[in-house]
């Protein structure tokens, strides 16, 4: 059987109003050299859907052995299929192939990481679309791409030779687990790589559509491949296979930490985009409305499980009063809901334990801040992983819900009186992946967004990605940034060719008399 879509039901908790997708697989597979396969030890693991926090599948649980078999059939794939020496123009149309799918079954695709991860339905649309977006873009890239070329008149020339590197290997988190797998797998597979991805343990139920899709779309065999399974074994062994050189990791800065470390002693090259604490600074003279709507959304979207959260709202002090008092009046209307339903704005958080983390982070702000909105669960809401959006004002700096990634449906909220003051609380934190300011002075929007440590800033924007732009952050939040053609450099080898066209250009040593 190739496709998860194909297979059957498999045993699921219903719950009041809660909707269970049809045709769930009867479990969740590696995919390896074109097929679905277990285990080889046979070892399974629980996965929960986080409105019941039931188990509705059972996952296989990848070891070093599985990764073996992974690499081993990438590895083959790469040396001797045809996919790296295939011209970029046929790359790409497969790449097309692949991005339309993704379009035709972008419902049923929302609808299982809805299930599987807690995202509201019109959000995980949206991301489905995002999946589809990354692949016509990097099909397109490649296609347009030029490589240097130098020359030294009378001399030489040379020129860049862009090779794909190898077996790249691909690990992602729970957050918005199919467009991140399709943000690294698009450039690693355009550049001619081949691949094994290791999602996130909590949502694995998506990227088990990959394999369906691809083989429709015509990608050569053992080009993806997918092994399921946790970060300390499935992940650790891609992470310290010989034959992959290539690690491309998003998640947790502490595990960014351990990877480096573990890749350490075979020098791979490393991509890494890592948690944030994004600040969202509002001056006096911004559009308050613009400003409200954005800097809720900001950090509700997507359940508030996202890297680039502004979870931190920097306020001037002039408007301070009125903008924390709107803020928490809009805060209480955003819609909790079941993630299935059309007006749902934050639904469940995806695991029992990251709830219990957001919630004690929810404990600990009482304590250090003013509680102004939510502060536990929504009304109506007994079981499952939901947050009420809280709103934390008055949250001085030294707060650890100020400094620390929560990673859900909560925001601190301080005030300052100056630029400077503003500039230093916005850098005050280890961390440094996004900005958003808020003002309509042209020169101090400028000067704040180049002086802020932050690996993207948007001004009196939300997050809204141009995908040629450079992506990560600085910091703790990552180190390397892809985007645009930056992911293909990650993704080849830029060998320099050199061509003598002159007299051979060295002195000769040993002459004859
Ligand atoms: P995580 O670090 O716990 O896990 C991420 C992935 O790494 C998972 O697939 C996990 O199984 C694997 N992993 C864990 N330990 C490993 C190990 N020792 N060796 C190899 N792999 C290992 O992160 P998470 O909780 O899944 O995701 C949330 C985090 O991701 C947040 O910090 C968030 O900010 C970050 N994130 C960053 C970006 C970005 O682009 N900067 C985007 C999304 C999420």
């Amino acid at each position: 059987m190739n496709s998860l879509e194909t297979q059957t039901a498999g045993p699921v908790t219903e719950t009041a109003g809660h909707r269970v997708p049809t045709d769930l697989p009867q479990s969740i597979r590696h995919y390896i050299d074109g097929e679905f396969v277990d285990s080889t030890d046979g070892e399974t693991f629980d996965v929960i859907d986080p409105v019941t926090n039931a188990t509705y599948i059972q996952a296989a649980s990848g070891k070093a052995a599985d990764v073996d078999r992974a690499v081993a059939a990438a590895r083959r794939a790469f040396v001797e299929g045809p996919w790296p020496r295939m011209l970029p123009r046929e790359r790409s149309r497969v790449l097309h192939r692949i991005a339309d799918l993704v379009e035709t079954r972008g419902d049923r695709l929302a609808e299982l990481e809805s299930f599987d991860s807690g995202l509201p339905i019109t959000q995980a649309l949206g991301q489905a679309r995002r999946a589809a977006e990354n692949f016509r873009f990097f099909a397109d890239l490649i296609v347009a791409q030029a490589d240097d070329v130098y020359k030294v008149p009378g001399r030489q020339v040379n020129y860049v030779n862009r090779k794909p590197i190898g077996v790249a290997g691909l690990i992602t988190p729970w957050n918005t687990p199919f467009m991140l797998e399709s943000w690294k797998l698009a450039p690693a597979i355009a550049a001619g790589n081949t691949v094994v991805l290791k999602p996130a343990e909590f949502t694995p139920l998506s990227a088990g559509l990959w394999a369906g899709i691809f083989e429709e779309a015509g990608l050569p065999q053992g080009v993806f491949n997918l092994v399921n399974g946790f970060g300390e074994q499935a992940g650790d062994a891609l992470v310290k296979h010989p034959e992959v050189p290539l690690i491309s990791f998003t998640g947790e800065s502490a595990t960014g930490q351990l990877i480096f470390a573990n890749a350490a002693p075979h020098l791979k090259g490393l991509s890494m985009e890592l948690g944030g604490k994004s600040p969202a600074i509002v001056f006096a003279d911004a559009d308050l409305e613009a400003a409200v709507n954005a800097t809720i959304f900001g950090v509700f979207s997507l359940n508030g499980e996202r890297c680039t959260a502004g979870s931190r709202i920097l306020v001037q002090r002039e408007f301070y009063d009125e903008f924390v008092e709107r803020y928490a009046a809009q805060a209480k209307r955003v819609k909790v809901g079941l993630p299935h339903e059309k007006s749902t704005e934050v639904g469940a958080l995806v695991h029992p334990e990251h709830y219990e983390k957001v919630m004690s982070y929810v404990e600990l702000g009482k304590t250090e801040g003013r509680l102004v909105a939510g502060g536990g669960r929504p009304e109506g809401f007994e079981s499952g992983n939901f947050v009420a959006p809280t709103v934390f004002a008055d949250v001085p700096p030294t707060a650890r819900i100020f400094q620390e990634e929560i990673f859900g449906p909560v925001v601190a909220i301080t005030p300052f009186d100056t630029e400077e003051e503003a500039l230093a609380l916005a850098n005050d934190t280890r961390y440094g992946l996004a900005a958003y300011v808020w003002t309509n002075d042209l020169k101090r929007s400028h000067n704040f967004a180049q002086a802020v440590d932050a690996g993207m800033v948007w001004l009196n924007s939300n997050n809204v990605r141009d995908l040629r732009t450079p992506f990560g952050g600085v910091k703790a939040s990552g180190l390397g940034h892809e985007g645009g053609y930056r992911s293909l450099d990650f993704y080849t080898d830029q060998q320099a060719v050199h061509i003598n066209l002159g007299e051979v250009h060295n002195p000769v040593f040993g002459k004859a008399d």
